[in-house]
């Protein structure tokens, strides 16, 4: 990168086509089309605020030329109408994409005497119509020809598979074009974070595996704080019953009735009889003393501590 005199170059990037793309710190590169036989492009970095919003239902008799001039008040910079694909190819629709100078786009647009919400845009999915993977177009496709019905070498025109055909991106029972393709649905998700973060596709779809990976590990951890709580839960059960079951060395048994017995012919007050029980309790079988109230409570309870 000497002759064009671009030493500060900030760092490049691989595009989609297959070219590269160099962000550089002057503007000497401006205006040049070729650099050592290698032809260029180059551009301004866009530093202005801008954002994309989409409005439906614009009649067809309107130009884009005269949306632009209708739309300037609103900031919009760019008009876009979307086409979409049908038997006769691509034809124009209602749909346009408006770009605006904003950092923020407005909730609605007035044209003449029309209100238009504005609607975030989410552009769907490239597929390749000649190797049906996401994220390129046919015309910088270096993959091998996969036919969209049944993934075999040869146009989609020319398939003479019957039903539903094969998908070769996810091996489902559809066509490659269908909405509901696991890879599809991966790819739009990819879509949404390109656009969403101005970032290139290759960025994309490193984002997205890192978020598919965090995803991953949060699930993991909400899974093992599941089984621990299960396991506290069993633990908790388990110490419960220990704590109300009486198991019991023979000879503190024994030791335990004796004392009950001396104890309580040395009163005839049937409370003092109960807190020598409850004492002796303690002492030789390890039950935590209660109190008169508690013990009366039980009994009426018929013993039973549930
Ligand atoms: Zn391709
Ligand atoms: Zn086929
Ligand atoms: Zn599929």
């Amino acid at each position: 990168m000497d002759s064009g005199g671009c030493r500060e170059s900030k760092g490049c990037e691989k595009r989609n086509g297959g070219g590269l793309l160099i962000e550089c710190m002057s503007k000497k590169m401006l205006g040049l089309e070729e650099l050592g036989q290698i032809p260029i492009e180059s551009y301004m970095r866009q530093e202005k605020k801008i954002c994309k919003g989409v409005i439906y239902g614009v009649m067809m008799d309107i130009t884009v030329e005269e949306l632009e001039e209708e739309l300037e008040k609103d900031q919009v910079v760019e008009v876009r109408r979307i086409g979409k694909r049908d038997e006769k190819g691509e034809v124009q629709s209602t749909t346009v994409v408006l770009t605006f100078e904003l950092e923020n786009m407005p909730e609605q647009v007035i044209m003449g005497f029309q209100r238009f919400r504005v609607n975030e845009y989410r552009p769907s999915p490239i597929r390749c119509y000649k190797c049906q993977l996401f994220g390129h177009m046919a015309g910088s496709c270096r993959g091998k020809r996969r036919c969209a019905k049944c993934g075999k070498d040869h146009e989609f025109r020319d398939c003479d598979v019957k039903g539903q055909g094969k998908c070769c991106n996810c091996g489902g029972e559809h066509s490659t074009a269908f909405k509901g393709c696991v890879e599809q649905i991966k790819a739009r998700e990819i879509q949404i974070i390109k656009f969403e973060e101005k970032t290139s596709y290759v960025s994309a779809v490193k984002r997205y595996k890192e978020q598919m990976e965090n995803k991953i590990q949060r699930e993991k951890i909400q899974m093992n704080s599941r089984q621990e709580k299960a396991i506290k839960s069993i633990i908790n059960v388990n110490e419960k019953v220990t704590k109300e079951t009486l198991l019991v060395n023979k000879k503190q048994f024994l030791l335990f009735i004796i004392e009950v017995i001396n104890c309580t012919a040395q009163t005839k007050n049937r409370t003092e009889k109960m807190q020598i029980v409850s004492k002796a309790g303690e002492r030789y079988l390890g039950i935590e003393v209660m109190s008169v109230e508690q013990i009366n409570e039980l009994l009426e309870r018929g013993g039973s501590r549930k």
